[in-house]
């Protein structure tokens, strides 16, 4: 085992503080993803990048940027990646899945704010982040108020740039993000120095839309019944996406989706039955969050696909190469983007509409909606997906939950009982 500590006392982390998070994550991924039984052998990768998930690649950007070039730290999936690629940066999502400091946090903001602002704030206090510590910039955006507010709390403390995202997605919405895009471009020229050109930016398009294509192809994959992947493990895919290398991972995520191919045709399964199949959807699962998913699949179902941030949000469509110079490219760096459907715009009917085709094209059997406690946009739109739901005769299940383990007991019950329905419904 390499020792780290020299790297991270460089980067000021506090490691007293660190190493007492690092104690407490093996245990946390023993029991909710290595215990899972028949795992593919192409997980083993995945599993190898968790366990040096705060050494070997702290230690490739430490190494980037010991080369001259920047590290740039994303808390959202609007902030186009391919940008930070162009300027021959590196991209890392930065949202803190677990609860850490929330004490130090409240200090400087409400005791009633979403866990994921609250912990990201107390990860930075804490100095326990190897990945923040390593930022040269950060890119906020004005996506939900909470994290509006909390970015300028940030940028005393870290030079910060806020893209500016719109609320519709009227003609006048699209100039604006546009124009941000142009901005965040000249943000990253400004900071290196250099300027981008168009090569730099077709080549890092194409290479985002491998990653893209290569995590669909998984997607497409969890259509199979019994399951070949656990929700668990394409979940924990989906959250190192956010921070690995991404031409070596669409190389690891492409010889999985052969392994599953294979296991496919073999008959070979997760589980080796049919068990009710859930859809996930709603806030993000920064890493290590995986609560609800583990509690959904320990109860005897599987989460066939995710509609979060931390799932097909993320990596859904491409952004259009065949573009005939920078400014058309842009453009389609624009469109991409903005055909995300976060519950922070409205009117937001396409995300319902995007929920109904996925329960048809995964052959869901239920909807369980998870939403990070104080949460407007995703409690509160998560009303009108309940009511689309039901018109549909989908079973549907809300949840409120945070980062601590306190509910877990309720959860499982409420998560059983919805099992149990659908099972009862299917056997009927
Ligand atoms: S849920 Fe919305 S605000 Fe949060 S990361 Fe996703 S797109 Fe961004
Ligand atoms: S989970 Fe909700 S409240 Fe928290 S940062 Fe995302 S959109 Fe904002």
């Amino acid at each position: 085992m390499t020792d780290y500590h020299d790297m991270w006392k460089e980067l000021g982390i506090d490691l007293d503080a660190h190493d007492g998070l690092l104690e407490v994550l093996p245990p946390m991924y023993e029991e909710n993803i290595l215990s899972q039984e028949g795992r593919p052998g192409g997980m083993e990768y995945f599993d190898f990048v968790f366990s040096e998930v705060h050494g070997l690649r702290i230690k490739e950007l430490v190494e980037h940027r010991e080369a001259g070039a920047v590290v740039v730290g994303t808390f959202c999936t609007y902030v186009p990646e391919e940008l930070i690629i162009a300027a021959g940066g590196i991209c890392v999502g930065l949202c803190a899945g677990a609860q850490v400091a929330a004490e130090e946090a409240e200090k400087y903001l409400p005791r009633n704010i979403c866990a994921l602002i609250k912990s990201s704030l107390g990860f930075k206090l804490a100095k326990v982040c190897p990945y923040i510590e390593s930022c040269d910039l950060l890119v906020g955006e004005t996506t939900c108020d909470g994290k509006k507010k909390y970015f300028e709390m940030l940028g005393e403390l870290q030079p910060v740039h806020i893209m500016e995202v719109p609320q519709m997605k009227l003609e006048h919405d699209r100039d604006l993000w546009r124009k941000e895009i142009r901005r965040m471009l000249e943000r990253m020229e400004e900071m290196t120095g250099k300027k981008i050109g168009e090569k730099q930016i077709r080549d890092a398009i194409r290479l985002v839309n491998e990653k893209r294509k290569a995590l669909l192809r998984l997607e497409e994959l969890r259509k199979s019944d019994p399951p070949v992947i656990s929700g668990r493990d394409a979940l924990l895919i989906d959250q190192i996406a956010f921070y690995d290398d991404p031409a070596r991972l669409t190389e690891k995520i492409n010889a999985l989706c052969d392994e599953l191919e294979e296991r496919k045709k073999a008959g070979v399964s997760i589980g080796g039955a049919h068990r009710p199949r859930i859809l996930l959807s709603g806030c993000p699962m920064a890493l290590p969050n995986w609560k609800v998913a583990t509690l959904i699949e320990t109860s005897g179902a599987v989460v066939a696909m995710d509609e979060m941030c931390t799932g097909i949000r993320y990596f859904d469509n491409l952004v259009e190469e065949d573009a005939a110079d920078t400014e058309a490219l842009l453009d389609n760096i624009a469109d991409r983007y903005l055909n995300i459907h976060c519950a922070i715009f409205t009117p937001n009917r396409e995300r319902i509409e995007h929920i109904k085709q996925l329960v048809e094209d995964y052959d869901i059997d239920a909807v369980v909606h998870y939403s990070l406690q104080f949460c407007d946009p995703y409690t509160v739109e998560a009303f009108s997906v309940q009511r689309e739901m039901e018109k549909e005769g989908v079973p549907f299940l809300y949840l409120e939950t945070d980062y601590s383990s306190e509910d877990t007991g309720q959860l499982t019950t409420r998560i059983q009982a919805l099992i149990e329905m659908v099972g009862c419904a299917e056997k009927a």
